[in-house]
């Protein structure tokens, strides 16, 4: 996917500009927007309108041939609700209908001239990484382990954003956001969909190691002996039953001040929870492999702080292991002390998230961090009070003055 920017002027227009498809926006109550209204020189996008073969309701579209000499080959036309008041929500359902649309067209290319600039509480720079989200969430594909994969998806390759030459410039470094969030979740989403067998702990390490070379961060793989040292013995006994290494992985970015206070970023690692004695029923256990999603979460931040070379002191700190049962595995009843030196009784197995956590937690106060979030996929309780869609957020303060929450909330 390669993301560009098309520089409006008076010289320069939109019926000027030569592409496979354009995209353009109407809204409901048939109104058009001003690119739509530089296409109709012929009167068709109006009476499209008006037949209703396109509904101006957000997401809705419709895609029309050779309008115009000289122009775009086609205008693709989509929905973007009400023309006074287009939400996040309809802005996105627009973006996810031109994406899916250009995966099918027999244009390797594309313009996108919605009005970026139209969505309530929004700035341009949010709608264009809207659209961009939106085209690298439809072309993921996960198919690195295929014996047989699919042939490469045709259509659209290179999407174009019309601008105002004035937004030109920050037009482009939302792109470069974007793009740089896109690498980061596209990351995320492999290390994720990666089995058990592949993505084991040593992984994640080498992954961190070799990010950590592309992009001149610090990092450090702490191993058992080390973890031994600092006498993380809560940490230590979900492992004792795997005969996978756990691995303690701390990645830097120093892109701030050396005297500013670092933020931490702590993601569970958990690349295989069976529970462990306290074994987990069978069916849908192979989804235990995403209980390092935390830890896939944070290395996608990071990658996308790095890559964006953000002026910001980062630290992500990991903890990973497997939760498996045998003979030498932590049995319920177990007394182990954490690296605060505190005894904890475990009296079922499978809640192993906190006793890797609260080393980690333990571990980052020697960076006197200037906040902790932590990362983690810690209980299906969690889903059980707040359903398969939201996240759980938990903070020291939980009330209106707490800054943090309230930025994370936002985010
Ligand atoms: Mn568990
Ligand atoms: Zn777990």
């Amino acid at each position: 996917m390669d993301f560009s920017i098309k520089s409006l002027d008076a010289k320069s227009t939109i019926g000027g500009i030569k592409t496979g498809c354009i995209a353009v926006a109407v809204f409901e109550d048939k109104k058009l927007s001003s690119a739509a209204q530089a296409l109709d020189r012929k009167g068709e996008i109006s009476a499209a309108l008006k037949s209703g073969d396109v509904s101006g309701k957000a997401g809705s579209t419709l895609l029309l041939r050779g309008l115009n000499e000289g122009s775009a080959e086609r205008v693709l036309l989509v929905g973007l609700g009400k023309q006074d008041a287009v939400s996040e929500k309809d802005f996105n359902a627009a973006a996810q209908a031109v994406v899916r649309a250009f995966t099918t067209l027999g244009s390797n290319e594309a313009v996108v001239a919605l009005p970026f600039d139209a969505v309530a509480n929004r700035d341009s720079a949010w709608a264009i990484r809207s659209v961009i989200l939106s085209a690298r969430e439809a072309a993921y594909r996960f198919d690195s382990l295929k014996s047989k994969k699919d042939p490469a998806a045709n259509g659209v390759k290179k999407i174009a954003f019309a601008v105002p030459a004035a937004a030109a410039s920050s037009a482009k470094e939302a792109i470069t956001q974007a793009v740089a969030v896109a690498n980061g979740i596209d990351l995320t989403k492999d290390l994720g969909n990666f089995p058990a067998n592949v993505c084991t702990p040593t992984y994640l390490a080498n992954t961190a190691k070799k990010m950590a070379k592309e992009f001149k961060l610090e990092v450090e793989v702490l191993d058992r002996k080390q973890l031994q040292a600092l006498k993380m013995g809560s940490f230590l006994s979900v492992t004792n039953g795997s005969v996978e290494p756990p691995k303690f992985i701390v990645l830097k970015h120093n892109g701030g001040k050396a005297k500013d206070a670092p933020t931490v970023l702590v993601g569970k690692g958990i690349t295989f929870d069976s529970g462990g004695i306290s074994l987990k029923p069978g069916a849908a256990m192979d989804e235990m492999k995403y209980d390092m999603g935390g830890a896939a979460s944070v290395l996608g931040t990071m990658r996308a702080i790095a890559e964006l070379k953000l002026k910001l002191n980062v630290i992500v700190v990991i903890p990973t292991c497997e939760n498996m049962p045998s003979g030498s595995a932590t049995k319920p009843g177990d007394i182990v002390t954490s690296m605060s030196g505190q005894t904890i009784e475990i009296l079922n197995t499978d809640a192993e998230g906190r006793l890797v956590l609260c080393d980690a937690l333990t571990y980052v106060e020697r960076f006197k961090p200037a906040a902790v979030v932590d990362v983690a996929t810690l209980t299906g309780a969690c889903i059980t009070a707040l359903g398969h869609h939201n996240s759980g957020l938990f903070t020291r303060n939980d009330d209106a003055h707490d800054a943090l929450a309230n930025e994370l909330l936002a985010a």
